[in-house]
């Protein structure tokens, strides 16, 4: 198959906390390997079976302040509170080698980095719970945040939906294997826009050669 060249894509998730965003980005990431997951640094703890490097760079609030200052982030914002933030360093890296880049960030990242330079190279996408009473369950059902915990991030939730309008996509995840194809689908289409693929020219300037020597 030809391959064509192509520019990376920024691929933002978000969602209320409970929604289900980082089963859908685990799902993506097993479809396609040559995505790559933006890795967050967060001041929170590690929840059990997270692993430093992997979910996050869990840092403290010191260490994150310093990558902040040092303008290693290409966002960051408080949620929950606790910092998270997307380092820069690997997003430059994969948009170079045009690879595409998914990140499970708030509105407020998702914000930050559409109004950046690299806003062209966006597709942003939020999910939403069938219902508030789903979302709960969802988030008690994944027993890893204490209630207090749970409570904070359901206060949140309404203020994180309220952003719904301001993504490209909306998915409501009702059944899961349906909102990973949905997702699929919006991937599939945005990647072959013929703005994002740059080496298209080259392409039908080789069809045309055949033309020629017809
Ligand atoms: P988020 O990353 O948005 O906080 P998660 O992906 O951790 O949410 O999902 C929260 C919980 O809901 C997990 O236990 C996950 O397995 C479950 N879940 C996700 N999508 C669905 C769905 N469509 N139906 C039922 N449960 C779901
Ligand atoms: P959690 O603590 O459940 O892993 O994540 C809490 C919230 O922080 C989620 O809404 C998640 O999308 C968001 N988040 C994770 N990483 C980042 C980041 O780097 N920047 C921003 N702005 N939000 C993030």
């Amino acid at each position: 198959m030809t391959e064509i060249q192509r520019r990376g894509l920024l691929i933002i998730l978000s969602s209320p906390s409970g929604a289900g965003k980082s089963t859908l980005a685990k799902r993506l990431m097993a479809w396609d390997p040559s995505l790559k997951f933006s890795v967050s640094a967060t001041t929170r703890k590690p929840r059990p079976g997270e692993t430093d490097g992997v979910e996050y760079f869990f840092r403290t609030k010191d260490d994150f302040e310093a990558m902040v200052t040092a303008g290693e982030m290409l966002e960051h914002a408080e949620v929950f509170g606790n910092y998270y933030g997307t380092p820069k360093g690997p997003v430059e890296v994969a948009m170079r080698e045009g690879r595409d880049t998914l990140f499970d960030i708030d509105w407020q990242g998702g914000q930050q980095i559409r109004r950046s330079s690299l806003g062209k190279d966006v597709v942003s996408i939020f999910i939403l719970p069938p219902s508030i009473a789903d979302l709960e369950q969802r988030l008690r059902g994944r027993a890893q945040d204490s209630e207090e915990v749970i409570a904070g991030r359901m206060a949140k939730s309404r203020d994180e939906i309220s952003h719904w309008a301001e993504y490209d996509y909306v998915i409501i995840n009702r059944d899961i294997d349906a909102a990973e194809a949905e997702l699929k689908t919006i991937l599939e289409a945005e990647r072959a826009r013929a703005d994002r693929q740059p080496g298209l020219n080259d392409f039908v300037r080789g069809l045309n050669k055949e033309f020629e020597a017809r």
